[in-house]
């Protein structure tokens, strides 16, 4: 092969591997295997839930969105009165009336929604107690009559809708009331609009787990794989019309503290020092509490091991001649010394407890 051959098939071969990262070419934006909405998808196997106590009440901090007296704080899409009626303490989706939205909005947050699939029993598959939970108006947890009602696994209840099916199926039979509790940190972006981490979900059905802090790979739609595009840090949650009277109670949120980047500022720990082996070895031995527990610390090369309660041995830190920490802990030892610099005891100093520590060889 001459130079100018061998240059070229180089510039063949940068130019298909440049061709292969591009985006969009030759690689699936989904994680997994399967198509969406790939009704030969195995069945998430069906496991019953135990009885729970409801409603589950709201804690303290709780932004509540709905409590049975009425439809304040929800609106339609055009902005107008709500247009799902409220009956026996539920609200109930009025086919053909559109999705509700909360007035305000919201991002990173714990969700509890109580609902229930309408009896009696009509059609089948996705149309069967068809509704929808939508974190940010754009990402759905599938709300699904899965009570026996066979369909595509990534549309039925507890699936992050044409994304993820659920773990299990936690289904209760329709006009039992139900549980989500769904944890949601949205999608971040750049400033310039380019995604900077996905949208991420934890999703509990009646107290099982059937969403694991999955990645969502975009918005969620039926036949729709659209990637994400820039949004607000905050928007709506939607509720869905899908023409059957699903109805849902005890709707409340709490607001997550984002994480700030980078994390939390940890106080810096005290300086450490450099004890000399042949000082260090003067605090070797054996030291016993008044209830006779026994702590025994050895020297090791050029730092002390302290040995207690059956914990693996941890490392003592020098801060001076009379305080060593416990190595990655606020624990101390705060030392007496003789005359001599000899230690004849010490205080177990962690959290609020101090504990006297004496000599015993
Ligand atoms: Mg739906």
């Amino acid at each position: 092969m001459t130079n100018s051959r061998q240059i070229r098939l180089v510039l063949v071969l940068m130019s298909l591997s440049w061709l292969q990262l591009a985006p969009g070419f030759g690689q699936s934006r989904s994680a997994s295997e399967w198509l969406a909405h790939d009704p030969e998808r195995p069945r998430p196997p069906v496991v019953s839930p135990a009885p729970q106590s409801l409603p589950v009440a709201p804690p303290e901090d709780a932004v509540v969105l709905f409590d049975g007296t009425g439809m304040a704080g929800w609106r339609s899409e055009e902005g107008g009165p709500a247009p799902w009626k409220v009956q026996d303490g539920a609200m109930i989706s009025v086919p053909e009336s559109g999705y509700l939205y909360t007035s305000r909005a919201f991002g990173d947050v714990q969700l509890h929604v109580e609902w229930a699939a309408p009896l009696p029993v009509e059609g089948s598959s996705q149309g069967r107690g068809n509704s929808g939970v939508y974190l940010m108006s754009k990402y759905e947890v599938q709300v699904l009559d899965s009570y026996r009602n066979d369909t595509y696994p990534d549309g039925q209840a507890g699936a992050v809708y044409g994304q993820y099916p659920p773990l299990v199926n936690a289904s209760l039979p329709p006009g039992e009331w139900q549980t989500y509790d769904i944890v949601f940190r949205r999608p971040r972006f750049h400033r310039d609009g380019r995604l900077a981490s996905p949208a991420r979900m934890t999703v509990i059905h009646n107290g099982i787990l059937v969403q694991d802090n999955v990645e969502l790979w975009g918005p969620t739609g039926w036949l729709q794989h659209a990637p994400y595009t820039y949004h607000p840090d905050r928007l709506p949650l939607a509720l869905q019309d899908h023409g059957n009277p699903v109805r849902f109670r005890n709707i409340w949120l709490r607001e997550l503290p984002e994480h700030a980047e980078p994390g939390p500022v940890r106080k810096p720990a005290p300086p450490a020092i450099s004890l000399a082996p042949a000082v260090l070895q003067r605090y070797a031995g054996r030291y016993r509490t008044p209830d006779g527990n026994e702590y025994v610390i050895s020297l090791h090369g050029d730092h002390l091991r302290a040995f207690f309660y059956r914990q693996p041995e941890i490392e003592l830190v020098p801060r001076s001649e009379r305080e060593f920490a416990l190595r990655w802990t606020a624990a101390r030892l705060l030392f007496d010394l003789d005359g001599e610099g000899r230690p004849t005891g010490f205080i177990f100093e962690i959290g609020g407890d101090r504990r006297p520590v004496k000599r015993v060889d």
